[in-house]
């Protein structure tokens, strides 16, 4: 039998060689953290691919989340969505923030526009919605709701590397011009953690528009510092060293071959899905350029005559690691689950999408014979 263990990710790994030249780089310069000359090359450098104004790299996704939270001095309530991963609603916990919970799109898996006015109170300060599997929020509907409330948008972004829209309005000199979906609101968060497209091992970062944003966020993720002996604001030590800088570097070089890897993956498992019943997948949105960063499939048991977990459970029977992303709903852990909007009545699709997802195997190592032997267990 063939017991090759497949697992929903794997990391893209610099070359050790290369790695280890920087590493003496490193050794050599006796500068391993604090705005080094790898931490500037990766802001330019991402700033540059990401086509993103203003960039500031920090140690992981979460920490960018919880310091533009506190950067914009958001309080009260905050409106997100209960399909995410925990770090979305924590970063508001750890803010002191009530979270207010607002069902998601069926399709999509993203905060549905149209349900988030009736969740405004007096309170409500923001909104901070996810660009789930790296498919763009409604993002125009979004600001036009936060305009007309005087509310803030931070984006949890983090599935979002290097996902753009083409400009739907060009003018009669620029056709399609392509444009990141990172600008969008007032900020948005990145993660580089190990499981994502694009990684530094543990890290993230946050865009912002202006300069005078960036200066600030940069004193808040070094404790506050403006100078030796000024500190202008209560921060917290949230920045990425040098070799963690100096690995995102080299990444940055192979991610687009990464990404292209991950879209021939995709195209192999819708193809060979599109004719299976009860099973529901997503396809490329035309105007969007994406990432592929997850390949999730949605069952509907009566249909397909398997419900998600048994379908689950056989896949992993068979060594083939799929991820329930994102299941249980963050509004059903324990911190969560008394607050009023975590209701499952007031959730019904989150709900529905975390009962029924199964994320398949999707990263750059895959082959064939690996995407045929998952397929395998799953048409029939
Ligand atoms: C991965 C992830 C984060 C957290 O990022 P870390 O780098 O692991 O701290 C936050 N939000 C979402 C939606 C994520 O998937």
């Amino acid at each position: 039998m063939d017991t090759k263990r497949i697992t929903v990710t794997s990391p893209l790994l610099p070359d050790l060689k290369e790695f280890h030249s920087l590493l003496q780089e490193i050794w050599e310069s006796k500068w391993i953290t604090n705005n080094g000359q790898f931490h500037k090359q990766l802001e330019k450098e991402l700033s540059a691919y990401l086509k993103v104004p203003y960039i500031s790299l920090f140690t992981n996704g979460t920490l960018p989340l919880i310091t533009a939270l506190q950067a914009l001095h958001i309080t009260g309530e905050v409106i997100t969505t209960p399909y995410s991963f925990v770090a979305t609603t924590h970063s508001l916990w750890w803010n002191g923030i009530k979270p207010v919970f607002v069902d998601v799109d069926p399709l999509t898996g993203n905060l549905d526009p149209e349900k988030i006015e009736a969740a405004i109170t007096p309170r409500t300060t923001a909104i901070m919605p996810v660009h789930v599997y790296g498919n763009p929020c409604d993002i125009q509907r979004i600001q036009e709701i936060a305009d007309k409330y005087g509310l803030r948008v931070i984006y949890d972004a983090a599935h979002a590397f290097g996902v753009e829209s083409l400009n739907p309005n060009p003018s009669p000199t620029e056709e399609g011009t392509w444009s990141s979906i990172l600008t969008a609101g007032d900020m948005s968060t990145l993660s580089f953690h190990a499981t994502k497209v694009y990684n530094t091992i543990e890290g993230g970062a946050l865009v912002m528009h202006d300069e005078q944003t960036k200066k600030r966020i940069d004193y808040l993720k070094n404790f506050g510092f403006a100078g030796e002996t000024e500190v202008v604001a209560p921060g917290i030590n949230s920045k990425m060293d040098e070799m963690r800088a100096a690995y995102g570097l080299l990444n940055l070089r192979q991610v687009d071959a990464a990404i292209e890897a991950r879209r021939q993956v995709a195209i192999k498992y819708r193809e060979a899905l599109k004719d299976v019943s009860g099973i529901r997948f997503m396809n490329d949105i035309p105007g969007v350029k994406h990432n592929y960063s997850y390949f999730p499939i949605f069952i509907d048991e009566t249909a397909y005559g398997m419900t998600r977990d048994e379908l689950y459970f056989k896949m992993k029977s068979q060594n083939i690691l799929g991820r329930r992303y994102f299941y249980p709903l963050i509004s059903t852990f324990a911190t969560y689950r008394g607050l009023d909007s975590a209701r499952p009545e007031n959730l019904p699709n989150a709900h529905k999408l975390a009962d029924s997802v199964i994320c398949l195997p999707m990263h750059h190592e895959l082959s064939e014979e690996d995407v045929e032997r998952i397929l395998s267990f799953i048409v029939k």
